[in-house]
């Protein structure tokens, strides 16, 4: 079917919001990795709320107990109580993301968004260490307050929320756009130099593969090397796991990969398994500082999320879970090197299943590839300095045909941008 005629959403949509305009449909159903619309087309979603929906959309598992919790009249809401449905997540979430890995983190629930859960962590390590500089990476992107936003690397967002970046030195990551950098010499120098003019920082934060800033992973090596030189100088390291995280890169923490363990971490988005809003900062115990009451928020810690994300970290426990993951990792990385021959000026990077297609800094070739995937049934996101990249994040979950489908649709994109 065409697209309808998109004059409606200009009158929707305020002057300042242009996703709608990237996706000009009305969606209005989700199972798995497909979307349909009021209109009766369908689209394979590749872009899952960036991230955020690793189970895929209306997972029956999650989706049955969420029901039945709210048929039962579970609270929907309770603000600083203690409920079954928190200390079912609590335990679930220990006994399948924490203990298993040997991490002994206590877990704080932040407002909903992954932003809440950065600040929340940048707070607790400026008061840990009574210091308040913070060591962040060029590319990197932690959120849209001004504590996260000073901590990311966008020009164009510090503007728009008047961030001046005292206090926050920006280093760049170990890969980007214009190649790669010896961050952690670099960063040594600064931090031994007394003339740098850099104080001693409360922590480092950093993602382990860059997402927004265009699907750059570090190695395992770079990961190592920071820890190594956070621990010397005693600087805090906190890994935002926000996008990266719940099992997006093949492990649930995309950390795993280099066998450290941070500081602090923050997780968000897949949290839930569901799309419902969850985010959590997990902090080695004896870091713990906070005075009851010093960081609040109404909508910590959503009663619906938990029972969600209970359900998730079940299926996570699953073999049949990780055996259709590896199989579609395994899909991805053969099209991945498929992509490699081609040539075409185009690069690949990512890990598990987080792949990015860079067509180069003329932002007008991954747009095209972006419209043509849309034009064809599949949602694919753009990220990178310039929107030079297209992202592809399919649920971990997806059905194998789907994925080839997915797949089938940015070949032939490729063939005509
Ligand atoms: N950190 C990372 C790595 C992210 O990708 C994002 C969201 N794209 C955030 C933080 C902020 O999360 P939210 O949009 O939920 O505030």
């Amino acid at each position: 079917k065409p697209a309808p005629e998109f004059k409606v959403f200009e009158e929707l949509e305020s002057e300042v919001r242009l996703y709608c305009r990237t996706f000009p449909a009305v969606f209005e159903r989700a199972k798995g990795a497909e979307l349909s619309t009021e209109d009766g087309r369908t689209f394979i979603d590749f872009f899952c709320g960036a991230g955020t929906l690793n189970y895929g959309h209306n997972s029956d598992f999650i989706k049955f107990r969420v029901a039945d919790y709210l048929a039962a009249d579970g609270l929907a809401h309770g603000l600083d109580m203690y409920t079954v449905a928190k200390r079912d997540f609590l335990t679930a979430f220990a006994d399948t993301v924490l203990r298993p890995r040997g991490l002994d983190y206590k877990v704080q629930f932040t407002g909903p968004t992954g932003t809440d859960a950065v600040e929340a962590a940048l707070k607790l390590a400026r008061k840990q260490t009574g210091r308040s500089g913070l060591v962040a990476f060029t590319g990197a992107y932690h959120g849209m307050s001004r504590g996260s936003l000073a901590v990311t690397g966008s020009r164009r967002a510090r503007r728009a929320g008047g961030v001046s970046g005292q206090d926050v030195t920006f280093v760049p990551y170990e890969d980007g756009p214009q190649g790669r950098f010896d961050s952690i010499g670099y960063l040594e120098r600064l931090l031994t130099d007394p003339s740098s003019g850099v104080e001693p920082p409360a922590a480092v934060i950093v993602e382990p593969m860059q997402m927004e800033g265009g699907v750059y992973p570090a190695s395992a090596g770079w990961l190592r090397a920071l820890r190594e030189l956070t621990e010397r100088h005693g600087i805090l390291l906190i890994l935002d796991e926000i996008q990266a995280g719940c099992g997006r890169s093949g492990r649930f923490f995309c950390f795993e990969h280099a066998g450290i363990t941070p500081d602090v971490v923050t997780l968000s988005k897949s949290l839930s398994g569901y799309g419902l809003p969850l985010s959590v900062v997990l902090f080695r115990r004896e870091l713990d500082v906070w005075e009851p009451g010093e960081h609040t928020g109404t909508f910590r810690g959503n009663q619906l999320a938990f029972v969600a994300a209970t359900a998730a970290c079940e299926l996570w426990r699953q073999d049949a879970f990780h055996v259709r993951l590896a199989a579609s990792v395994d899909r991805l990385d053969r099209f991945r090197a498929e992509l490699d021959a081609l040539g075409r000026g185009l690069v690949t990077r990512g890990c598990g299943m987080a792949l990015g297609i860079d067509l180069g800094v003329e932002p007008p070739r991954a747009e095209r590839l972006q419209r043509y995937a849309f034009d064809h049934g599949l949602i694919v996101e753009l990220c990178g300095r310039r929107d030079e990249v297209v992202k592809l994040l399919p649920p971990l979950t997806i059905d194998p045909a789907v994925l080839d489908r997915g797949l089938d649709v940015l070949r032939r994109g490729l063939q005509s941008v």
